[in-house]
């Protein structure tokens, strides 16, 4: 079984163009030739056009057993109030996670202003993925997010699970290190690659990621991710196959850890009504 935790169904070509369904299909049929079972779909931080809200992406899906949401938080126009839609989505299995922007955005994540969010996640026990490393516009503010940030969260909340995303490329040791030492942290592998990989930076990024392993990191606190549209499925399948780590890590990495981070089993969701896990 295959669990991408970590796609997106945002225009990156055109902002300005409503495009869901059709990101949909096309994501559909991807993880079909890909054999991935069960994709969390990341919303934006800002909604336009090109970038659906939470609600329209909860709603596309409802009837579709194969996603969950894990609902996109922007900084600026964040208010408790907007929760209590949030927990609706929660309690129906699904929404299973919060995600925070930090360098796209101007916050650390300690921030206070996320008080409200990170007790949300505790209350409801789902994960909050946080950007880390290199943003993918220039506009991004890098200082924001350096992995090293997510430490202080994560102390500072222990009964919250954090998953800092794209293990926090190119500032890994920095990420191993946060894992290694906080239990309640993670770590998803996606947005390592625009597109393919290249055959030389596939086999450096996958040293890294054996290296991450080797150090000390346990496998149960690794999830596979993509980041599609923007990396290729089909790449990262090859990048993780040719992984010199055991079967059973690999089992975990590509399902049972996100399977078990984001309660995907949970009696109420659409997925085991249908009996599929
Ligand atoms: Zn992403």
């Amino acid at each position: 079984m295959i669990v991408d935790c970590h796609v997106h169904v945002n225009n990156y070509q055109d902002e300005t163009v409503f495009v869901l369904d059709r990101s949909l299909d096309l994501l559909q049929h991807t993880m079909r030739r890909n054999r991935v079972d069960l994709a969390m779909i990341l919303t934006s931080y800002v909604v336009s056009p090109g970038r659906p809200s939470t609600r329209q992406v909860v709603e596309a899906i409802r009837d579709l057993p194969q996603f969950r949401v894990v609902a996109g938080l922007d900084y600026f126009s964040f208010r408790p109030e907007d929760l209590v839609e949030l927990a609706d989505y929660v309690r129906a299995g699904i929404v299973r996670g919060l995600k925070l922007y930090p360098g796209y955005q101007p916050f650390y994540p300690s921030d206070a202003r996320w008080e409200p969010a990170y007790q949300f996640a505790a209350e409801h026990q789902i994960p909050v993925m946080i950007h880390s490393g290199d943003t993918y516009s220039p506009r991004g503010k890098l200082k924001y997010a350096h992995p090293l940030h997510v430490d202080e969260a994560a102390v500072d909340h222990p009964d919250v699970r954090f998953v800092i995303c794209h293990i926090g490329n190119p500032w890994i040791r920095d990420c191993m290190e946060v894992v290694y030492k906080n239990p309640n942290v993670y770590t998803d592998i996606s947005g390592l690659t625009l597109g393919d990989f290249e055959d030389r930076f596939e086999v450096y990024m996958r040293r890294q990621v054996q290296d991450m392993l080797l150090y000390g990191v346990e496998p149960h606190r690794v999830l596979y991710g993509t980041d599609w549209p923007i990396a290729s499925m089909e790449s990262y399948l090859d990048f993780m196959e040719e992984l010199a780590i055991p079967a059973r890590d690999k089992r975990k990495i590509f399902a049972e850890n996100a399977l078990a981070l984001f309660q995907l089993e949970a009696r109420n969701s659409p997925l085991h009504r249908r009996g599929r896990v």
